[in-house]
């Protein structure tokens, strides 16, 4: 069924669908519909091509409509539609436990599957608890995340989440959870490209003060994104990450590494644990895990973790949890051929090799209008612009339209506009990336 997008259609045929996290109201006075799909581009239903500089949102890490996981897909329907998640198996989803846990690091080595990044986060969360009251550790149960954090709108994940508009609405959430600072100071790290070099002892500082003021022995985990992603691309100095876990072992804390968007390839790297050399307790992941085309998250455990939830299982204890969903046969499906994909195609390589190409083509857009601040890593990048007097963010959205009307889609989250190329992009995708959104902030007032 093709849109009727004239004036008089329009409004029966857009009303019943309540949009996430869009602002209906002036979406459907303006609509956005992508028809179609294939590699760097969507195409509307107006009949306009649009590249694709967000990956989907943070998931199409291979561009649209690969055809090794579209033919995946199909056979997979033609064969095994759903199989019982619980006390049932099928081959897929075993195998692609295996796939996914070869690329981390050290003993990564056990998956439980989700069907999303807001699973996933909870997942582990949940984990973390219960892992150490099974070893007689009761008391362990506060969270510890970071402000500017996203880790998907569970209850535990905006608990732990700290950005404001996904937590201010929804009541007390859980107890017992504090947030450490965003280990970013714009007055020195503004328009640093990659990561800043600037001492991390202070952030490693205030998470001691915490354990000291709580003590050891009530904190569970710690969950951090690798670098910022929703929050606007922030990206943490060289070695917060291993002094975290530094910090975090020392104390018998967990450490969750959330990697719904760096898994796969985002940072020129299978993943940030692998990336940073650093191995957490627990890593989610989801979005590209898949490449998107089917939803799918996952909780990935360190062998410590897994044995404990073995020894207790023994003991008659399990851990639970799960989805009707979990490991489905088609987003398993559409997992193992994207992981063949990315393998077979050198995919995390290419995108090694074009971030310092995507770097320098991000930080040119430095004097443009409106811009304050420009960050990167891999294929991730955060351009922030100043906001309108009394409605801070407005200029972002704005620049995203403009952009949007240049045929490219980004994405804005309040003041700070997302770049995210799908991995495969050359050259040419990014200038072309790029020049759009230039033209964009020359064009927004
Ligand atoms: N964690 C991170 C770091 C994310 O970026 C996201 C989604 N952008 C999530 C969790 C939540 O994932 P989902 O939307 O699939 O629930």
């Amino acid at each position: 069924m093709t849109l009727d997008n004239s004036p008089e259609r329009r409004n029966d045929w857009l009303q019943s669908y309540w949009m996430p996290f869009t602002p209906n109201k002036a979406f459907k006075a303006a609509p956005r519909i992508y028809e179609r799909a294939e590699g760097h581009y969507y195409y509307t239903s107006e009949g306009t091509k649009v590249l694709d500089a967000f990956s989907g949102l943070w998931c199409c890490n291979l561009g649209h409509r690969h055809p090794k996981i579209v033919e995946a897909i199909k056979a997979q329907a033609d064969e095994l539609d759903y199989a019982n998640a619980f006390n049932f198996g099928h081959p897929k989803v075993f195998e692609l436990a295996n796939v996914v846990a070869d690329q981390f690091p050290g003993d990564l080595n056990h998956v439980f599957f989700v069907n999303s990044g807001s699973e996933a986060a909870d997942t582990a969360l949940k984990m973390a608890i219960a892992y150490h009251r099974l070893r007689g550790e009761g008391t362990r149960t506060r969270l510890i995340g970071r402000v500017n954090g996203y880790h998907g709108v569970g209850f535990g994940g905006i608990s732990v989440g700290g950005m404001v508009n996904n937590r201010k609405f929804f009541g007390s959430l859980l107890p017992g959870v504090d947030h450490m600072s965003f280990p970013y100071d714009p007055a020195t790290q503004a328009f640093t490209p990659g990561e800043a070099e600037v001492d991390v002892e202070p952030y490693m500082r205030e998470l001691e003060a915490m354990i000291a003021l709580h003590d050891a022995s009530t904190i569970a985990a710690v969950i951090v994104e690798p670098f910022a992603g929703s929050g606007g691309v922030f990206v943490p100095p060289k070695n917060y990450l291993k002094r975290l876990r530094e910090v975090t072992k020392k104390h018998g804390i967990l450490l969750i590494v959330d990697e719904v968007i760096s898994g796969f390839g985002r940072m020129g790297s299978p993943n940030a644990a692998t990336y940073f050399g650093v191995e957490p307790d627990i890593v989610t992941v989801a979005k590209a895990i898949n490449n998107g085309a089917v939803p799918m998250g996952a909780a990935i455990v360190g062998k410590h973790i897994y044995d404990g939830f073995m020894d207790a299982s023994a003991a008659g204890v399990e851990f639970f949890h799960g989805y009707t969903y979990s490991g489905h046969p088609l987003a398993a499906a559409a997992g193992l051929a994207a992981q063949e994909v990315f393998r077979e195609e050198g995919v995390y390589a290419h995108a090694a090799e074009m971030s310092d190409y995507f770097e320098q083509a991000v930080h040119s857009l430095k004097d443009e209008p409106h811009v304050v601040d420009i960050r990167n890593i891999g294929l991730a990048a955060g351009v922030t612009v100043s906001g309108r007097e009394g409605a801070p963010g407005a200029r972002g959205n704005d620049v995203f339209l403009k952009t949007y009307e240049k045929g490219v889609a980004v994405r804005a989250n309040g003041e700070h506009l997302a770049i995210a190329p799908i991995l495969t992009s050359g050259k040419a995708e990014i200038d072309m990336m790029i020049d759009a959104v230039r033209a964009g902030l020359r064009a927004t007032a």
